[in-house]
């Protein structure tokens, strides 16, 4: 990676509050790698721009540490090409599953993280509302770019520990008030809307909800359901 590239991930995430050492911008160059060697052949991104994809991948997805930290364990819903997920297990979030539905990308992660080292990652194959052994056992959601704010949470509570929360990726921290029934009816409350510009210009805002109490056994619906008819 480009040494400016590589300075720009280095001061953006200590604007962030997060310090990266050597070895772990090691590990950031190196999934980067990884990423685009893998692109050649299947399509995982369509960012191939260096700058734009530490923009937009790396420094994005760590606008969320801050209210994950160092809590126990997280699950990324729709993971892809690991993102959020391995930049905040890079940063240092203990235990971090990346839940995704398409193989070739779950396959990706695992070879990804195993060839670099990336030991507190494990990606699973596999649709969230379907998910159920994986339920009640996590202490962080994420999730970005898979679905509507509503539709997002009620895939995502149901993986939550009562007290958990629930960082949701977006652009724009007034979506919340789109996702006021959806909140209700999953027992969430709105801890947060945080808006915020990433170094290129575009607006993001991580939007945070904790689990106040269990998720109503009818959540989630299957697929064609949340569909017809989204909280
Ligand atoms: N979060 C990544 C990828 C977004 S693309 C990023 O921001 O770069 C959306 C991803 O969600 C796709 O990889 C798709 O396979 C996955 N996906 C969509 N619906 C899903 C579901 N119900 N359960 C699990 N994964 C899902």
């Amino acid at each position: 990676m480009d040494a400016k590239n590589l300075a720009l991930l280095k001061d953006t995430a200590a604007d962030l509050g997060i310090s990266l050492d050597k070895t772990q911008l090691a590990k950031f160059e190196a999934y980067y790698s990884a990423v685009t060697e893998s692109n050649k052949s299947f399509n995982l991104t369509s960012i191939v721009d260096e700058r734009e994809f530490v923009i937009k991948h790396f420094i994005d997805s760590l606008t969320g540490y801050e209210y994950i930290k160092e809590q126990g364990s997280l699950i990324d819903i729709g993971s892809g090409a690991g993102f959020p997920a391995i930049p905040l297990a890079i940063a240092g979030v203990k235990r971090v599953v990346a839940l995704d539905s398409t193989m070739k990308k779950v396959n990706f992660i695992n070879s990804a993280c195993c060839a670099l080292n990336i030991a507190n990652v494990k990606a699973i194959c596999g649709r969230a509302e379907e998910s159920r052994a994986y339920f009640e056992q996590f202490d962080v959601v994420t999730g970005r770019a898979v679905a509507s704010l509503s539709t997002l949470m009620e895939l995502a509570a149901p993986f939550l520990k009562v007290h958990g929360l629930f960082v949701a990726y977006r652009t724009d921290g007034s979506e919340a008030a789109a996702a006021v029934h959806a909140m209700q009816e999953l027992n969430m409350r709105l801890v947060k809307a945080h808006d915020l510009t990433l170094p290129n210009g575009d607006p993001r805002a991580i939007i945070v909800y904790e689990k106040l109490a269990p998720t109503p056994k009818k959540y989630p619906r299957a697929w064609g359901a949340i569909k017809r008819n989204p909280l």
